[in-house]
């Protein structure tokens, strides 16, 4: 492609709507532009580079017999319902964009597929013959985010390979979860991404296993804790931990105190000269369900620690049941405004005692459950001689046990935050660490959560019907195309690897006035494309200088330049990413250049 003919403009100035790096460079070298918020037009190079890594995408995905399919987006709302997931897509998160179409039928933009590929096995999938099977797309998805931001990183439409597999047993959905983890690792190595696998929070679904994969960069919206031996790495939401061990009380009675002005776990401390550990925090949750009832939460931690709010919303998912619910819409610590709805006289925020009264939730409306659900995280339950809340304001209670003044919650479970610096489970001499990451993609084993609710069974040898196991396997292609710049730049721009590099060579005439620049530069450029080494030519009317710092913004890996030395039948070749440079002889370029690329794309 010639420069002076493509849509080419690059700024020299950062886009005021940028934060992070990747993002600037994409916008400034000319990549993507934005039409409005999340939604992004992505230009000749980036569709380029998108289209490469779609291509290592599905190489890898064909490599374990996945097949390629193509699902609607638009996608008839009776889906949504039969699963239950219309109302926590639509109003809870709110993540799907629904609309109506002319007969007032709802409908709603596919943020993701299992409904519609269920449907489908519902219907073709008839015998243990036929399993397992695995179809996947790459196709634009729809999400309504919250927070649109950092480009293509968290866009409201954005390109995801979403695959899902089907199974007749547990064991044949591991195999094929474990040739997706192998897969996924192929394809990330082979875009050039320096990423970890870390285990991820499975929602209520539970038990069975997922696995997020993350390139790790400072822009990350993920937090990960990792150990050093490089023997576990996880989702913050999902880590686990040994805490602190706590500090034995020195309250050997029980009392109740006067803490004036204590309300939270610091000022406490100072005023009764007390460690964080010898103290349960009581904090207040409240729980939405999906058929509108409203349940309040306490939950007693350890003083020093903090609530995990994705494991406080799975355990809560358990009970949905008891609440005559099936999900969660939110959970959220509710601030005056929401307890003013249910609150029967004020409470005793900042000194709540794990025996808060139910009395001070109204007993009059049928949406709000009369009692407080009690939960404890584990790190109260050994706690002896603890300081808590009195249930009045100013006043604390200090050498208090369970079994005496307060029952411990019937429901006991990891509810904790697992915080960089906490000893590691598999092994305690191990300290977690943390670091910033993008998930760029998610293998989950779903089971038989969406065949279940939606009725999709297959017959097996014996003639029984039984649910469909199912798994699914997503790549966030426009994230981990903008993944890899954020990884990869320099102060000059973008140093794409060379594998989804939008052309692998630029050559720049510096002077195209030259005719014999411009000769031994067109030569060249017919040369390297019928070798296929993809070639941009900047033969634009501008100055060197200008033409240098574009290439070095685009971040094409290698730039040939029909300077001076073409006098002595040489060109200069330089590397992208370490700016090095040398003359080579006109009638080895090419030959070096196959070299060069053949050995970065492992051929
Ligand atoms: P996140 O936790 O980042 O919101 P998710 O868990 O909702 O992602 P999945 O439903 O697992 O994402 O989707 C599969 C992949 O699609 C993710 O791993 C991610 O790479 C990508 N992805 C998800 N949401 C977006 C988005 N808004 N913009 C770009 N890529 C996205
Ligand atoms: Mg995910």
């Amino acid at each position: 492609m010639r420069l002076s003919q493509m849509l080419f403009v690059t700024l020299r100035e950062d886009p005021a709507e940028a934060e992070i790096p990747s993002h600037k460079l994409l916008v400034r070298a000319g990549y993507i532009r934005r039409i409005g918020s999340g939604v992004y037009a992505y230009l000749p190079l980036m569709w380029r580079v998108l289209q490469k890594v779609s291509q290592i995408v599905r190489e890898e995905m064909n490599a374990t017999g996945a097949q390629e399919c193509l699902l609607p987006q638009v996608q008839p709302s009776e889906l949504w319902k039969e699963s239950g997931r219309w109302d926590t897509y639509t109003k809870a998160e709110g993540i799907m964009f629904a609309l109506k179409d002319r007969r007032d039928r709802e409908l709603a933009l596919g943020p993701t597929h299992e409904e519609v590929i269920t449907t489908i096995a519902k219907e073709m999938i008839r015998s243990y013959q036929q399993l397992p099977l695995h179809l996947y797309q790459i196709q634009t998805k729809f999400r309504d985010e919250i927070r649109p931001r950092f480009g293509l990183m968290r866009g409201r439409e954005f390109i995801m390979k979403d695959g899902y597999s089907f199974h007749t047993d547990e064991e044949s959905l591991k195999q094929t979860y474990n040739d997706m983890d192998r897969a996924y690792r192929n394809m990330l190595r082979r875009c050039g991404l320096e990423f970890v696998a870390v285990e991820a929070d499975s929602g209520a679904i539970g038990g069975s296993g997922s696995q997020e994969f993350m390139v790790l960069a400072d822009a990350g919206e993920d937090e990960v804790l990792y150990t050093g031996d490089g023997k576990y790495a996880a989702n913050v939401e999902k880590a686990t931990s040994v805490p602190p061990d706590a500090i034995p009380s020195s309250f050997t009675s029980y009392e109740k105190r006067e803490t004036p002005d204590t309300a939270t776990i610091a000022t406490v401390c100072d005023f009764l000269k007390c460690d964080p550990t010898q103290v349960v925090k009581n904090v207040l949750y409240q729980v939405v369900y999906d058929n509108g009832m409203t349940v309040l939460v306490l939950v007693s931690i350890r003083g020093d620690r903090d609530v995990n709010d994705v494991k406080l919303q799975n355990e809560l998912t358990k009970l949905a049941g008891e609440f005559g619910g099936k999900a969660i819409l939110a959970l959220t610590v509710p601030d005056a405004e929401a307890q003013e709805k249910w609150a029967a006289k004020p409470l005793p925020l900042g000194y709540i005692a794990p025996n808060l009264e139910d009395d001070y939730i109204i007993k009059t409306d049928k949406q709000v459950h009369a009692k407080f659900v009690r939960l404890a995280d584990r790190t109260v339950v050994d706690l002896k001689h603890f300081v808590t809340g009195a249930n009045e304001s100013g006043y604390h209670v200090v050498g208090a046990n369970w079994g005496e003044q307060f029952q411990l919650p019937k429901i006991v479970a990891d509810l904790r935050k697992a915080e960089k610096g906490d000893r590691a489970v598999h092994d305690p001499t191990q300290t977690l660490e943390s670091a910033r990451g993008i998930e760029v993609g998610h293998i989950f084993q779903l089971g038989s959560k969406y065949s279940e609710a939606m009725g999709a069974t297959y017959t097996d040898e014996n003639g029984n019907d039984l649910p469909l196991m199912m798994g699914c396997y997503g790549v966030g292609v426009s994230r981990l195309a903008q993944a890899a710049v954020e990884q990869s730049y320099d102060k000059d721009g973008i140093i794409w690897p060379v594998a989804i590099a939008p052309y692998h060579v630029v050559i720049v005439v510096p002077n195209v006035s030259d005719s014999k620049q411009m000769e031994v530069a067109q030569q060249l450029y017919k040369e390297l494309n019928a070798v296929g080494i993809e070639t941009l030519l900047d033969d634009r009317n501008e100055r060197a200088g200008v033409k240098f710092k574009d290439a070095d913004l685009v971040g094409i890996p290698y730039r040939v330049v029909t300077g001076r030395a073409i006098k002595s039948g040489k060109v200069e070749l330089v590397e992208r990413a370490t700016h090095e440079s040398g003359e080579v002889p006109l009638d080895g370029v090419v030959s070096l250049l196959q070299e060069k690329i053949d050995r970065a794309l492992e051929k």
